[in-house]
């Protein structure tokens, strides 16, 4: 059980709550962050009375432990909040954001080719990892700061947001003197020391879904960002594990309209690693954009068949020019705007 207290009460007020707790022979901890201040009740005694919490004047409300608290939290009347991408576009507005560009960085001339190409294309964010998260350690694990500044570089060619993954709480002052969004992968989105630390600095976080995290243990990873005082959330569904093998993973596509009526955070997709197959790249982003995703992440490279990783999922240049053109007309029959 969670007494939420008032946003305007006072420590004095949380020692209250505390004594208050004492006295009905229960223990409790508090929890003080950027959003809430929580008391949190340990165990109940015999003496307990919930109605003396509730009537006290600094508390807001009681709520049992199956009842989340999200910061994001939508109320009926709100609309989704929108986060800065880069300094020329945001993502949670009406305009649809979709950021490109390959799995890895593997050159500045691969990046500079890519970049260019899907800036003409209308995307407005230049995706590529630098730290990747790989299954195998003997598999291409990026190229590291080299390929941060790569990344850099193409920015300033293109104006390109760019946003790329952190993967460990060490990395998260390097890659935030880089990236405009800094990425938490599908494998560390349980990891809270990391979610804290990205939490704890300016930069917007791009988190994309465990792949075998419930909606709500999501929603709760993003809590952890926003407990610590960054409210900048974009989420990412990126396809979950089930027994389907026709696909890398199975695109759990009904997360997004369900996200727009819990949560005020923007939520886009991702459906080169939700499907894991070229050829499915394009319907899933469709459907995506149809069913109110607030952007892709889409991969893209000049010469897939050569790619350093993930070459089987990504889409080439032309591939990727055709389907932002078959996104328009998808986008305006959703009230949005693609470019
Ligand atoms: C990626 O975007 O390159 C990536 C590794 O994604 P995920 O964390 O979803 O597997
Ligand atoms: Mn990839």
């Amino acid at each position: 059980m969670i007494v939420v207290m008032n946003p305007r009460s006072t420590n004095e007020d949380i020692g209250c709550v505390v004594k208050l707790l004492n006295a009905m022979g229960t223990s409790s901890c508090v929890v003080d962050s950027a959003d809430h201040k929580v008391v949190e009740v340990m165990n109940l005694s015999d003496r307990f009375d919930r109605s003396v919490l509730e009537n006290a004047a600094m508390v807001d409300k009681v709520v049992d432990r199956a009842e989340p608290i999200h910061a994001g939290g939508r109320q009926p009347h709100e609309g989704t909040s929108e986060v800065p991408l880069g300094s020329r576009a945001t993502i949670g507005g009406r305009k649809i954001g979709i950021i490109a560009g390959p799995c890895s960085v593997e050159s500045q001339g691969q990046l500079n080719e890519i970049a260019a190409a899907v800036k003409e294309a209308g995307a407005v964010g230049l995706r590529g990892g630098a730290f990747k998260p790989r299954t195998s350690p003997y598999s291409f694990q990026g190229l590291g700061e080299r390929g941060l500044e790569m990344l850099a570089l193409a920015r300033e060619e293109t104006g390109l947001a760019i946003v790329t993954e952190v993967m460990c709480r060490d990395q998260v002052p390097l890659v935030a003197k880089y990236a405009d969004v800094l990425q938490v992968g599908s494998r560390n989105m349980h990891c809270s020391l990391l979610l804290a630390a990205v939490g704890e600095q300016d930069k917007p976080i791009l988190l994309k879904r465990g792949w075998s995290a419930t909606l709500e243990e999501y929603l709760m990873a993003a809590e952890y960002i926003m407990q610590a005082g960054n409210r900048n959330v974009i989420l990412c569904e990126r396809g979950i594990r089930t027994f389907e093998d026709y696909a890398r993973n199975t695109l759990a596509l009904a997360i997004v309209p369900e996200i727009k009526r819990r949560s005020t955070l923007p939520i886009i997709v991702d459906p080169s690693h939700g499907t894991g197959r070229t050829h499915l790249v394009p319907p899933m982003s469709k459907a995506a954009i149809a069913c109110g995703a607030d952007g892709l992440l889409v991969e893209v490279h000049r010469s897939p068949k050569e790619a350093w990783s993930d070459g089987s999922q990504s889409l080439d240049l032309d591939g990727f020019r055709a389907l932002m053109e078959q996104l328009t007309p998808i986008a305006q029959a959703c009230d949005r705007a693609l470019k």
